[in-house]
C-alpha cells in the first residue's frame, strides 16, 4: 500500500487536514505542530480530533508524520534556547497523545561551533529528559544535508544519538531524500548500497518515514534546497525507485517539494501511477 501525502496546514484543525488529504489523493500527511518558527501551540479540540480519527480509520490512512518547528535546537550553545526546545518537544509529545501511535519528526539540531561531539551529547541528554517509556508516539530524527553545523549529516551521527538514549524504542529515523543526497549518499546510482549502509549503521527497523523530495543541487553539495519531483538532480526515475524499494514500500512518504496544492495533487497522482502494488 502506498502511503503518500504532503505538508498540510494545521490552522483549521485535524478534521480539516483529514478532509484536505482526501481531496488531494493523500492517505498520510505532515503538519507543523505549531508555527514553524516556534511560538505557542493551538489548543486541541477533542471533538475535532475524534472526527479526524474517524476519517483516518474509515479511509485507512497511514501514520502521520508531525514536524517539530524547524527553529527548535536541542543542542544550542544558549542554555535558554536549549530549555525552550525541550519545553516545546515535551509539550508537543503530550499533545500528540490525543492522536496516538503516530510519528513526531525533528531536526536534531545545529552545534554552532561547539563541535559535533558536544552537539550529539546535548541532543542525547535532552532526549533522555524528554522521552517517556509510556508515550505512544515514535520520535523521528531527520537525516540532514549537513549545511552549516547541522547534526545528522550522516547515519553515524544519528546512530550515536539513538545509542545514547535510554528509552530508544521510542526513537526512529525519517530519511529525507534531498538531505541524504545533498549529504553525499548516492540514492540515484546506488540506492541498495545506501540502504545497506543505513542498515549496518542504524538498522532498517528504525527507518519509519521518508521525506520525498528532489534536490536542486548535486550529490554531496550540503545545500538543502528542495526541488519538485523530476525537476532536480535526483530525478523522477530514482524517486519512483525509492517508493517501490522492498525495504521502503510501506512507509509513509511525505512530499516537501516547492508546490502549491495543485502541484501536490499532480505529484501524488504521478507517484500512485508508478507504484507497483
Ligand atoms: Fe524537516
Ligand atoms: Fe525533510
Ligand atoms: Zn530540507
Amino acid at each position: 500500500m502506498l502511503y503518500i501525502g504532503c505538508h498540510l496546514s494545521y490552522s483549521k484543525g485535524y478534521e480539516a487536514m483529514g478532509n484536505q488529504a482526501l481531496a488531494i489523493g493523500a492517505n498520510t500527511f505532515a503538519f507543523f505542530t505549531r508555527n514553524p518558527r516556534g511560538g505557542s501551540a493551538k489548543k486541541i479540540d477533542d471533538s475535532d480530533v475524534q472526527k479526524f480519527i474517524n476519517i483516518k480509520n474509515e479511509h485507512g490512512f497511514g501514520k502521520l508524520v508531525a514536524h517539530a518547528p524547524y527553529t527548535m535546537n536541542l543542542c544550542s550553545i544558549d542554555k535558554d534556547v536549549r530549555f525552550f526546545a525541550k519545553k516545546v518537544m515535551s509539550e508537543d509529545l503530550v499533545r500528540m497523545e490525543s492522536t496516538p501511535n503516530n510519528y513526531y519528526n525533528f531536526h536534531p539540531g545545529s552545534h554552532v561551533k561547539q563541535g559535533t561531539d558536544i552537539g550529539i551529547e546535548l541532543i542525547s541528554q535532552q532526549l533522555n529528559e524528554i522521552i517517556s517509556p509510556n508515550q505512544s508516539t515514535i520520535v523521528l530524527l531527520e537525516t540532514m544535508s549537513g549545511k552549516g553545523s547541522e547534526i545528522g549529516r550522516n547515519f553515524e551521527e544519528l546512530g550515536e544519538i539513538i545509542n545514547r538514549v535510554e528509552f530508544n524504542d521510542k526513537l526512529g529515523v525519517c530519511l529525507d531524500t534531498c538531505h541524504v543526497w545533498d549529504g553525499g549518499y548516492d540514492i540515484v546510482n546506488n540506492l541498495d548500497g545506501v540502504l545497506d549502509e543505513f542498515n549496518r549503521v542504524i538498522g532498517l527497523d528504525r527507518l519509519k518515514a521518508i521525506h520525498l523530495n528532489d534536490s536542486l543541487n548535486p550529490c554531496g553539495s550540503h545545500k538543502d534546497r528542495h526541488a519538485k519531483i523530476g525537476c532536480g538532480y535526483i530525478g523522477e526515475k530514482a524517486l519512483i525507485n525509492v517508493i517501490n524499494h522492498p525495504a521502503l514500500k510501506n512507509l509513509p512518504f511525505i512530499l516537501e517539494t516547492p508546490n502549491d496544492i495543485d502541484g501536490y495533487i499532480n505529484e501524488i497522482k504521478l507517484l500512485r501511477e508508478n507504484y507497483i502494488e
